[in-house]
């Protein structure tokens, strides 16, 4: 995604509950130290294997693909390539937890048709690829995972967007972003509301984009480059899906958010010029 704006909305009040109780999650989460660009693997050990996402179905979306490579970084760096390398190690520690994961993709290719390509709509093709693949079962989470892209190099942070009516997708949006801000490289910024993103609008429950770093930022493209890096991502993402279907809050969180849908309305007017009304990410 290429950011126009930089732009903060404010986080729901129930998000304070939901950080409160981050804690109560440090059972379940092998415990993460250490230098972070050091060769590190987490493993789910069986004795302390979460339960809230043991048997959910969740579906992994590695950005681009194929013909389509996504935001160029810094050194010629693919979006397309990292999205699936994080992927692929955010789907082993679901699994490992005892989820079961689908992966819109699972190579370098995108989900068009031959068809939409001869009649030149490969872009839309490819997302409605995704979203059949995600209309083939029940679906509890749908997380898309992107990098971002900006025209100057100092835009850096990992933030994550949601359609601005899915109170389910701004709750785990919430601990996503709060989760980022822990583990990952700096980022100040906050959850985004959106209001056009294709996929985002088509799939409800907790639904989200996840940004996870500018490309174009020497010092983060630098990090992604490395499987110590992505695997910190993943597990990042990892843990905060288990917090999103572990913590009890998360149902309070999502009561409170239906109750005060409509300032979640006015959240997202402004958008309308928004450059992602052309659904690219
Ligand atoms: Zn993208």
């Amino acid at each position: 995604m290429k950011l126009k704006r930089d732009k903060h909305f404010p986080v729901i009040i129930a998000a304070f509950a939901l950080m409160a109780s981050a804690s109560a999650l440090s059972p379940f989460i092998h415990a993460h130290a250490g230098a972070w660009l050091q060769a590190e693997s987490h493993s789910v050990k069986e004795e302390t294997k979460p339960t809230g996402i043991a048997g959910k179905t969740i579906v992994i979306d590695p950005g681009h693909g194929g013909s389509d490579s996504g935001a160029r970084g810094v050194n010629g760096l693919q979006e397309k390539e990292i999205t699936l390398a994080v992927s692929r190690r955010l789907t082993a520690y679901l699994q490992q937890a005892g989820a079961h994961v689908v992966m819109t993709r699972t190579s370098d290719v995108d989900l068009a048709t031959d068809e939409d390509r001869t009649r030149r709509r490969r872009h839309i093709g490819d997302l409605q690829g995704r979203l059949q693949v995600v209309r083939k079962q029940h679906v509890d989470a749908f997380v898309s995972i992107h990098c971002n892209a900006a025209p100057s190099p100092n835009w850096h942070g990992a933030q994550v967007l949601y359609f601005r009516n899915n109170v389910e997708g701004k709750t785990l949006a919430t601990i996503l972003q709060e989760t980022y801000g822990r583990e990952l490289l700096t980022t100040n910024r906050a959850i985004q509301s959106n209001r056009t993103l294709y996929l985002l609008k088509r799939i409800e429950g907790p639904t989200v984009l996840a940004e996870i770093g500018f490309i174009t930022n020497p010092t983060e493209a630098a990090a992604m480059r490395t499987p110590a890096y992505q695997e910190r991502i993943a597990f990042a993402t990892y843990q905060a899906l288990v917090r999103y279907f572990s913590d009890p809050s998360v149902l309070q969180a999502n009561q409170m958010g239906n109750e005060s849908d409509t300032e979640q309305d006015r959240s997202g007017q402004d958008e309308a010029n928004d450059a992602d009304v052309s659904d690219e990410t």
